[in-house]
Order: structure tokens, then sequence, then C-alpha cells
């Protein structure tokens, strides 16, 4: 259930139907905005019937029950959508972020050459992977630590935030101490005691789609990590299995907007795993951006045939800076109706304009 507070509600107010809350068998998530204030009762067991008449108490405007399974995701239970702050990057704000770099770090060279050329180009935040949830045992699996070190010494030089992919419980406080931000794989979606692990580190969480998640399966996911108390998670979709076999993946931009829909959490889309193909990817990037997603993550190498992993997926630097360049022209020509745009704020990214949703 959701008990909206009425504007001008007080702390007394506030504290009274949180101690409600609590009494009638809830756990309460206290959202304050500037003017009013969400309490979500969140849980199951409780006394349903108790909190319906809290309709009544003073400073209290309704009680509504939350429609979807998921609740804390649910944008019911926050007036405004949420910003995840990567460092100094804010994800989910006026401008869309793009979020570039290697699929596995392989080397210094590499890295280093890869950080400094996105970040060149426009990027706002490094990936590389360091630990890599490969089909085949015997495919590259990452360089584990040293990968992290290398992570950390490209922040360092670059400035660039860096995100990079946990896989187990086991690495959790190693990426913490290296990454700014840690991936959950489309793999690991449901790996729901990774999941739990992750609601009590401190830092944000970017949580793919699995292949083979629902828009609702997703989202539940993402439960786990705000109901557990990290309230810093990006959504990222990255493309699911389907009949199709000419694409990797099926980037399901749909569902970009679904989640925004949904959920007031950011969501970004990866068209390189999206769609497996670099002559797919700035389309697919300038699609995410039009339906709403609130930046990208892109597969950059500084020699994709080289690549030890996803090569065929990646972007050279050259390329990946033309396809910055050329973001926000398409995105005006295809601008949304007026109407179905939201807020209509018109941002600069890289001196261009881009509709923000
Ligand atoms: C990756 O980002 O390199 C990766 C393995 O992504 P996903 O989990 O989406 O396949
Ligand atoms: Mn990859």
């Amino acid at each position: 259930m959701v008990i909206n507070m009425s504007p001008g509600y007080t702390d007394e107010q506030l504290q009274h139907i949180i101690d409600r809350v609590k009494e009638c068998g809830f756990t309460p998530h206290v959202t304050r905005g500037t003017e009013r204030a969400i309490v979500a009762a969140v849980g199951s067991g409780g006394n349903r019937t108790a909190i319906e008449a809290l309709q009544a108490a003073a400073g209290v405007d309704s009680v509504v029950p939350i429609a979807h399974p998921f609740k804390l995701v649910s944008r019911q239970v926050r007036g405004e959508r949420t910003r995840v702050y990567v460092r100094d990057v804010c994800i989910g704000g006026t401008e869309a972020v793009v979020i570039a770099g290697p699929c596995s770090v392989e080397s210094r060279e590499q890295l280093l050459a890869t950080a400094r050329g996105v970040k060149a180009a426009g990027a706002s935040m490094l990936r590389g992977g360091a630990y890599k949830p490969r089909t085949s045992p015997y495919d590259f699996q990452g360089l584990g630590l040293e990968a992290l070190k290398l992570l950390r010494e490209a922040r360092e030089e670059t400035g660039l935030p860096v995100v990079t992919e946990v896989m187990s419980t086991n690495d959790i406080e190693a990426i913490c101490e290296h990454a700014d931000m840690l991936q959950v794989g489309a793999r690991n979606m449901q790996n729901y005691d990774l999941l739990r692990h992750l609601a009590e580190c401190s830092k944000p969480v970017l949580l793919k789609r699995g292949p083979s998640a629902t828009v609702k399966e997703w989202l539940l996911a993402a439960e786990y990590l705000l109901a557990g108390g990290n309230q810093n998670v990006v959504l990222c979709e990255r493309g699911i299995k389907t009949f199709e076999t000419e694409t990797r993946n099926t980037l399901d931009l749909a569902a970009v907007a679904l989640a925004r829909e949904l959920s007031h959490l950011p969501v970004l889309a990866d068209p390189s795993h999206g769609t497996g193909r670099r002559d797919l990817i700035a389309s697919a990037s300038r699609a995410a951006l039009a339906i709403g997603a609130d930046g990208l993550i892109i597969e950059v190498h500084p020699c994709p045939e080289r690549a030890l992993s996803d090569g065929a997926q990646s972007l050279n630097l050259e390329e990946f800076s033309r396809l910055v360049q050329g973001l926000s022209a398409p995105i005006r020509a295809v601008a949304m109706p007026a109407a179905s745009v939201p807020t209509g704020d018109e941002t600069r990214m890289n001196g261009h304009s881009v509709y923000s949703v």
C-alpha cells in the first residue's frame, strides 16, 4: 500500500504514519519530496485493513494499493524519477549518459588506449569486464583482480567512473574497492543470493535484463536490491532471446519505454549486446535514446578484430567518436510528438541538443 501525505503535512503526522505502518506488520519506506511525502507499506502478512483506515489520519491525502508485484521499484512510490550518482556522473538526470569501453579488460595498453579514446569522444563513464561470464569454459575468462587494478588506474588517469561486472559474492569486496559501479550481467539477473548481497553494498548497481526475463521479472530483480537497502539501481535493456538469428539478441526498445513507465529507476540500453553487430549499433543507439533511454552502454576496442571477447559487436575508437557526434540530430529528427514528451526538456550533450524525458 502507498500512503500519500498531503502537501503541508507535519513531521509529527508523518512519524505517526510510519509508526502505524510498523504496528500493522509492514515495513515503511519513506520518500520525501519538496512538498509531499509518500510512505510505502511493504511486506506480506500485515494488516491491510488497518493501513487502509489511515485514510482518515491527519496529514494523509490518500491510501492506494500498489498495483504491481514490484513495490519499491514502482513509480507509484516516488513522486520523481530517481537519479543515480556514480561519482560525479548523474544517471537519470537531464542528460543522456554514454558508458563505453571494452567488453573485457585485456591489457594495460588496451584499456588505457580505450579509456583515453572514449573520453576524448565524449563518454561519461568507462566499462570493462574483469570477471567474464563466457558461454564456453575454454574462452577468455577475464583478468580478475589484475583487471580491477587497471580499471582503477584508468579512472585515476581519465577521471571516468568505472563500471564492471560482478559474477560472484566472493568478488564483491574487491570490486567495491576498485570500481564505482557494479554490473549484474544478464545471466545473473535472477541470482537472488548475489542480489541480496549487492543490496547491502554501498556502490550503485547496473542491473541488466536477463535474456529470457520478462519486464516484470526484471523489475522484481531490482526490487531485491531496493528492498535490501540499495536505492542506487540503474536498469539496462541488453536484448532478449527471440527466434531471430541475424542478430545476436533482439534489443527490446518497447521494454525501455515500459520500464520507465512502470518504474522510477533510470533505464539504459546496450545496443552492443542488443544487436551483436557493429553495423547496427549507431541506429540502435539513436532509437534507444529516442524512445527515452537515460543513456547507453557501448563496447569499444582499439582493434576489434583482436578483441578477446565480443569483437564483432565492438566499435573502434573512430567509429565510437562518430557515433557520439551523430547522436543528437537523429534524435531531433524522430522526436516524439509534443504530447508524448513528458517534460520536453531540451538539454545539451557534447554540444548537441538532446531531448530527455
Ligand atoms: C557485458 O557487458 O560484457 C556482458 C557480458 O553483458 P550481458 O550480461 O548483457 O551479456
Ligand atoms: Mn561483452
